[in-house]
């Protein structure tokens, strides 16, 4: 095995994927550690969730070649319904109001992750470690020394750059001494596919209730995702059910708007936090995706976020590497934060605040939100400006995240 990477990425989910592919035509030598095969059942990023993709993750997954492979399994939202349970506010988005054919695409995670994959296997400068597990790292100089344990081994591997894309719980920060804010939101996200029986007419449902929201998401004609919060101590009583009952209390919560549920998949759980990295970079290393910053998936935000996070981070080492500087040199890493910083902290903000906002129960909350939810039904600038920002095309963006080439 070679041992000495420009680049190592350690997490090959989503994100680290993504950065794979995005930086990998520089022909830097790029390894990516992932602990888990993407084929693999049990494999955390890759698995049956339905994932909405913004219009700015469209626009970064054309760019690195991935978005052909993943075209035709994906649905368009080309409505989004958000309603109030018990409560009179509700609004529709749709996408003509932001000028827009849709509003995002949902896809399912493991199609996502098998087009990744196979993009990763075209580039000769990009070699998947896997399975293999980072264990521990050193500076040395210039460079980090990395511990990576594969087939009962623990092998060495040498880089001037080491990227934590590792998910929430990543190994990376904690070697690296980076702090973290964290909040635990004591809800369980329990997602499950299900068949209605009428078609969906890519609506995409959000509805808030007082133990967290549930959304559905379309998948396909008559498919959907369900992700259904609740509170965690709920969490088992929820799981244990019967389909039957399950079904009958999501009718209750949700309504009969696409009719009867006619099948529905495995229930799988989903604790809910929130994790922000005090610190996103040091010399040599950077914290990327859920390792830097986890979301509530209330907004669908956490892989929109990671993606134009990859976008900036891949437009940075290209305007790095053309003025000659060496892909150690902080301040890629400092550009990079620059970029990103006020985009990331405005996701944050919204997310954390819909998580405030629509599970308080007192009653001025209560008609604070209602009031906000009708107000932005009347007045349309207001609208398509929020529009926008969801769809992660509004304030500066990175290159990619705006059509333009590296
Ligand atoms: C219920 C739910 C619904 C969601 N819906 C949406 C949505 O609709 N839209 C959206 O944008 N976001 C959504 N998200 C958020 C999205 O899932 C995350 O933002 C995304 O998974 C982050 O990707 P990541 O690659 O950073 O981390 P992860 O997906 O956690 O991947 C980390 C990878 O690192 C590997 N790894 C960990 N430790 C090591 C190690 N020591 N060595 C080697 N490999 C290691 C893991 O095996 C894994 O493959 C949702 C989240 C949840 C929980």
């Amino acid at each position: 095995m070679q041992d000495d990477y420009d680049v190592v990425i350690v997490g090959a989910g989503m994100v680290g994927a993504s950065l794979a592919c995005a930086i990998a035509p520089t022909n830097l030598s790029i390894a990516l550690i992932e602990s888990v095969s993407p084929n693999e059942d049990w494999q955390p990023s890759y698995d049956d969730r339905g994932i909405s993709l913004s219009t700015s993750s469209k626009r970064v997954l054309e760019h690195i070649g991935v978005w052909k492979d993943i075209c035709l399994h994906t649905t368009p939202i080309k409505k989004i319904h958000v309603s109030n349970q018990k409560k009179f506010g509700f609004t529709h988005l749709a996408a003509p109001e932001a000028d827009v054919p849709e509003l995002g695409h949902v896809v399912i995670a493991r199609s996502l992750g098998d087009a990744l994959h196979k993009k990763i296997r075209q580039y000769k400068n990009i070699t998947l470690l896997c399975p293999a597990e980072l264990k521990d790292f050193l500076r040395q100089d210039s460079k980090l020394s990395l511990k990576v344990s594969r087939s009962g081994n623990i092998e060495t591997i040498n880089t001037r750059l080491l990227v934590g894309a590792d998910g929430s719980r990543s190994i990376v920060r904690r070697l690296a001494g980076i702090e973290i804010k964290e909040r635990d939101f004591k809800q369980t996200a329990i997602v499950s596919n299900l068949t209605t029986q009428k078609g969906n007419q890519s609506v995409a449902y959000e509805r808030f209730t007082s133990h967290g929201p549930i959304a559905l998401l379309p998948i396909d004609k008559n498919r959907s995702v369900l992700v259904f919060t609740v509170h965690s101590d709920r969490e088992n009583y929820y799981l244990n059910m019967s389909d039957n009952q399950y079904l009958k209390t999501i009718e209750m919560e949700f309504g009969r708007r696409l009719g009867k549920i006619q099948k529905l998949g495995e229930r799988r759980p989903y604790p809910i936090f929130f994790i922000e990295a005090i610190q996103q970079f040091q010399d040599n290393l950077i914290l990327l995706g859920n390792a830097a910053h986890t979301l509530h998936p209330n907004a669908a935000q956490g892989f929109n976020l990671g993606l134009r996070d990859v976008a900036g981070l891949s437009e940075c080492i290209f305007s790095g590497l053309e003025k000659k500087l060496s892909i150690d040199d902080i301040n890629i890493l400092k550009n990079y934060l620059k970029l990103r910083h006020s985009d990331q902290q405005r996701v944050i903000e919204f997310s954390n605040g819909l998580a405030t906002c629509f599970y308080h129960d007192s009653s001025l909350f209560t008609s604070i939100t209602n009031i906000t939810m009708l107000l932005f039904d009347c007045i349309p600038p207001f609208k398509s400006s929020f529009l926008k920002r969801t769809m992660g095309i509004a304030g500066h963006q990175p290159k990619l995240v705006r059509g333009l080439y590296l």
